[in-house]
């Protein structure tokens, strides 16, 4: 509730609605499923205020980007979710989050056999999920 103004940003009652939004789902939407939710529910900001509204969110750390080589970005609350990596469905476009340990150190071990310091990861694995195969 307080985070947009903790981060210091600008406040405004639009960026609010935005970020309820985003908080308010687990899902990986995109700019447009987004603004399709927040107009639906007679919340009137317009296309070009949310998409601008989501990049400020993006920027200051807020939102976590999604690319997962379609061409659509999808966005979720980075805030209150802790890091995960994502298993996308190519048929559904269904996507889960997962966390696996071994992986996590199994990066650590590699970055530091190759003296790297990692600064972030992105992990994602594409297939069919159970309801498609
Ligand atoms: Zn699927
Ligand atoms: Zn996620």
């Amino acid at each position: 509730m307080d985070a947009l103004r903790n981060e210091g940003m600008r406040y405004t009652k639009q960026r609010q609605i935005v970020w309820d939004e985003i908080c308010r789902s687990k899902d990986h939407r995109d700019a447009e499923e987004i603004y399709f939710n927040i107009n639906k529910t007679g919340r009137n900001v317009s296309r070009a205020t949310i998409y601008r509204t989501i990049d400020v969110l993006v920027k200051n750390n807020l939102v976590r980007q999604l690319e997962l080589g379609d061409g659509r970005k999808r966005f979720e609350n980075k805030l209150d979710s802790t890091h995960h990596d994502h298993i996308v469905c190519l048929s559904c476009g269904d996507i889960q989050e997962f966390y696996d340990d071994l992986i996590e150190a199994q990066q650590d071990k590699i970055a530091k056999k190759y003296n790297f310091k990692i600064v972030r990861h992105i992990h994602q694995l594409f297939g069919v999920c159970k309801n498609c195969k």
